[in-house]
């Protein structure tokens, strides 16, 4: 154990963290690029974007640079009664990317919060209108919308937060279609989910404020896919019960799927898109929860009632917004768009690679950066795969039997065809 270590043993306590059995925390020290460094200096492939934040690589410097200028300039200030053009700047940017009607932009800091306002707002939109009784929440069996308690209600089926789901308000949810490569099942799924939304909406559908939803892609519960042509029909049913859609792309935006945004893929605009996580490159914490001026309108009134009362402390802080404007810059060139190209191929490659040199592999998926696949086995190898990528330098951290690659746009196609080479001995290894 190093010193650091020792001394966090003493005094932190972990974020989703088994502290009794967990293994030794690592120190790092610094990070550049696609690596991040520990204390002896050993680098890690930093293959799942520091879990989903980081775009560019780390310390990216013009990143780093924005935030120093920014700094200098004006470090926070309420949002309440105030304004700054790195809030305004950012979310004129962002509107450039969206479709036209998401042009209603609330700030909060994470991914949870993003979501809680959603459906606070989702809830309050219909009580504005004297509709309370619409007070009901759908979602997908597995959906993973964060740590909070309503991000955790609509989250029920994720298993977890099986500690607190006494104090969950009520949800209603649906079977979510996970679909992979050359399934011939799908067909079959996606009616089955169809049939039983179809019961909740004929039992509760004029109760129902809000449907959410992780677009294409579950993150949490394994990079589960799902065919965007299942959600549209899906979400065509909801709407005829005047239900509003809350697309969460905490996970999925900012080009994660290949688009910038998932709802793209799937030619529907949401009600609410909640974005984090890759919001400011992996930097600062900061969150937006999108909406129509159809929503905004709502609540407008001369009753303070009517308006919505929720912020934070840090909403809109300007290092945060200085942040997410360079990190959208670079999001935008032509390096970085022919990345996702190139790891999207990168993955083709991997996978099928490990196919042929890997009989213990099955459903394997990818879509835009994000590759996946299970292995198959009766017990959980989570604790000892990932144990076993640091050993060969390599930040993947199983979910249950799930594998997955969600890697920084600076990532090279060697790095990755090193990788999948590495997967494939370490899995060879395992069935033997
Ligand atoms: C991570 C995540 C959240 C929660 O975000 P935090 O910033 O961790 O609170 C919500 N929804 C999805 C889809 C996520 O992946």
């Amino acid at each position: 154990m190093t010193l650091l270590s020792r001394r966090d043993k003493k005094i932190i306590w972990h974020p989703f963290t088994q502290e009794k059995t967990a293994a030794e925390v690592i120190a790092i020290t610094n990070a550049k690029g696609s690596y991040i460094y520990d204390e002896s200096g050993k680098a890690y492939l930093d293959l799942i974007s520091s879990w989903w934040v980081n775009l560019h690589g780390h310390a990216h410097p013009d990143i780093a640079e924005a935030i120093y200028e920014q700094a200098l300039k004006l470090e926070h200030v309420i949002f309440a009664g105030f304004t700054h053009s790195p809030a305004v700047d950012l979310c004129e940017d962002l509107q450039e990317i969206l479709p036209y009607e998401l042009n209603r932009f609330f700030f909060s800091d994470n991914g949870s919060t993003s979501v809680e306002v959603a459906l606070k707002m989702a809830y309050q939109y219909w009580s504005n209108q004297g509709l309370k009784e619409k007070n009901l929440f759908l979602s997908f069996d597995g959906g993973y919308h964060g740590d909070t308690f309503g991000a955790m209600s609509v989250g029920s089926r994720s298993g977890f937060h099986n500690s607190f789901s006494d104090l969950f308000f009520k949800v209603l949810t649906i079977p979510y279609p996970q679909t992979w490569d050359d399934d011939s099942e799908i067909d079959l799924k996606e009616e089955n989910a169809l049939s039983l939304l179809r019961n909740h909406l004929r039992e509760h559908g004029s109760k129902i404020a809000a449907f959410i939803l992780e677009p294409l892609v579950q993150g949490a519960s394994g990079m589960k896919m799902c065919r965007p042509e299942f959600l549209v029909k899906l979400i065509a049913e909801v709407r005829e019960h005047k239900i509003l859609v809350i697309f969460d792309e905490v996970m999925t935006g900012f080009s994660r799927t290949g688009s910038y945004f998932a709802l793209s893929q799937i030619g529907i605009i949401p009600d609410f898109l909640c974005l984090s996580k890759g919001i400011t490159g992996g930097f600062l914490p900061l969150a937006l929860t999108v909406t129509t001026n159809i929503i905004y309108e709502t609540f407008l009134s001369n009753d303070w009632n009517m308006a919505f009362a929720h912020g934070h402390s840090y909403t809109a802080n300007p290092l945060a917004c200085a942040a997410a404007i360079a990190s959208l810059k670079l999001l935008k060139q032509s390096d970085t768009q022919n990345a996702l190209i190139s790891i999207h191929e990168s993955h083709q490659k991997g996978i099928s690679i490990l196919q042929s040199n890997c009989s213990n592999i099955e459903h394997t998926r990818i879509l835009g950066t994000i590759s996946a696949f299970d292995i198959k086995s009766d017990y959980n190898l989570s604790a000892k795969l990932k144990k076993r990528f640091l050993e060969e330098g390599l930040l993947i951290r199983p979910l249950g039997n799930t594998i997955y690659l969600l890697p920084p746009y600076s990532i090279t196609s060697e790095e990755l065809e090193i990788t999948y080479q590495k997967i494939t001995n370490i899995l060879k290894q395992l069935s033997k």
